[in-house]
């Protein structure tokens, strides 16, 4: 048999790897540090039992986009729900991108965003940001004026860095990617931490959509819902890609239970922002080079290699993320903010690992 062959673009490509090794701390993939409140299993149990399992599911999710338009102030039909804000992504640039497109990504930032889009076959084209991570506008201006991609991607706060986008540069690039006819997704998983959001900017005679996750300050990576908030007439041409009934009925009842913990998530959004400053704090006596957050996780460069120093919390049982090896960010770790106890882990491993070689 001549085993037949993956498509000619995704010969090179490489699937998603963060490595998942078993430990006492995982501080890898900025997950919310605990689960919800127990009143919330409650809530879940008592829609489980109502779910008619012999049914699709509503296609529409009404309820549940009604619900989350409610949050945010907007109608229902402005509201796109998918498995995750991956899906979210994928479903945007199947519709938007695809072959004979460009998406334009600032590096860097999150991986997925290019990704996906080579996997829908377009064009993956990236600019850069400035040593301090924010954005370089002199940059931006210059790839979409010259690329015209399809979509550009912004990330706010931006993963991995922790930067976050001002209103003035959002406001700049919109009018940059509207000039070339193209469409602005800024991806917003850790909006909650933000002193502002671009969704505030939603609106129908603009080129602009904004998504949103349930997999950090929710606590419900779990569960895989993330939702888009867009002009009614870009969400209607989502239904020309999406797989019908692509959001089960449980998940559907699970995010639906998940919006009346509101205050539970915003709790911990607060002590997560506490704990964080005091990793950063404590990153900087040790000499790390550390870039401010607007997220529930902080990038550092420690004074030894990075990978060494991952090797070694490895060793302690504490797993952050590598990203030592991507360009821009040599020698650099993202930690997640966990609970206490669990920082408290990390930064005994940090001073072990760090103290020990100091001059
Ligand atoms: C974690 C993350 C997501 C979340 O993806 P889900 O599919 O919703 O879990 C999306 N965008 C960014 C930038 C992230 O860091």
């Amino acid at each position: 048999m001549t085993r037949p062959s993956v498509r000619d673009d995704l010969r090179t490509l490489e699937g998603y790897h963060s490595p998942q090794l078993t430990v006492e701390v995982r501080l890898n993939t900025n997950e919310a540090p605990e689960p919800p409140p127990e009143a919330f299993n409650r809530a879940v149990e008592a829609a489980v039992a109502g779910v008619e399992w012999h049914r699709y599911p509503d296609r529409a999710a009404t309820d549940l986009r009604a619900a989350i338009a409610a949050i945010h102030g907007v109608h229902g039909d402005q509201v796109f729900c998918a498995n995750g804000s991956n899906e979210v992504i994928q479903t945007v640039l199947l519709a938007y991108a695809g072959p004979g497109r460009k998406v334009a990504t600032f590096e860097p930032t999150y991986a997925m965003h290019a990704h996906i889009a080579r996997i829908t076959g377009a064009v993956s084209v990236m600019g850069e940001r400035r040593d301090d991570f924010t954005l370089d506008l002199d940059d931006v201006a210059r790839v979409i004026a010259t690329e015209r991609p399809a979509v550009t991607f912004l990330c706010s706060p931006n993963n991995p860095t922790g930067t976050v986008e001002t209103e003035e540069s959002v406001r700049a690039v919109l009018a940059m990617v509207e000039a070339v006819g193209g469409l602005l997704f800024v991806d917003e998983a850790y909006g909650q931490f933000a002193p502002w959001s671009a969704a505030a900017l939603l609106d129908d005679d603009r080129a602009l959509v904004v998504s949103r996750t349930f997999s950090k300050t929710w606590a419900m990576a779990g569960a895989r819902l993330g939702y888009l908030l867009a002009p009614a007439w870009l969400v209607g041409e989502l239904d020309k890609v999406v797989l019908p009934y692509h959001l089960d009925t449980l998940k559907q009842r699970a995010g639906l239970a998940a919006l009346s913990f509101v205050h539970d998530m915003e709790r911990r959004v607060s002590s997560i922002v506490e704990e964080r400053g005091r990793i950063e704090v404590a990153l900087r006596e040790l000499g790390c080079e550390v870039w401010p957050s607007g997220a529930n996780f902080v990038l550092f460069r420690p004074t030894r290699p990075g990978r060494q120093v991952w090797q070694g919390l490895v060793d302690r049982s504490v797993l952050v993320r590598d990203v030592s090896g991507w360009d821009r960010l040599d020698g650099c770790l993202r930690v997640t903010v966990g609970t206490a106890a669990d920082n408290d882990r990390f930064l005994a491993g940090m001073t072990e690992l760090l103290e020990e070689t100091a001059p």
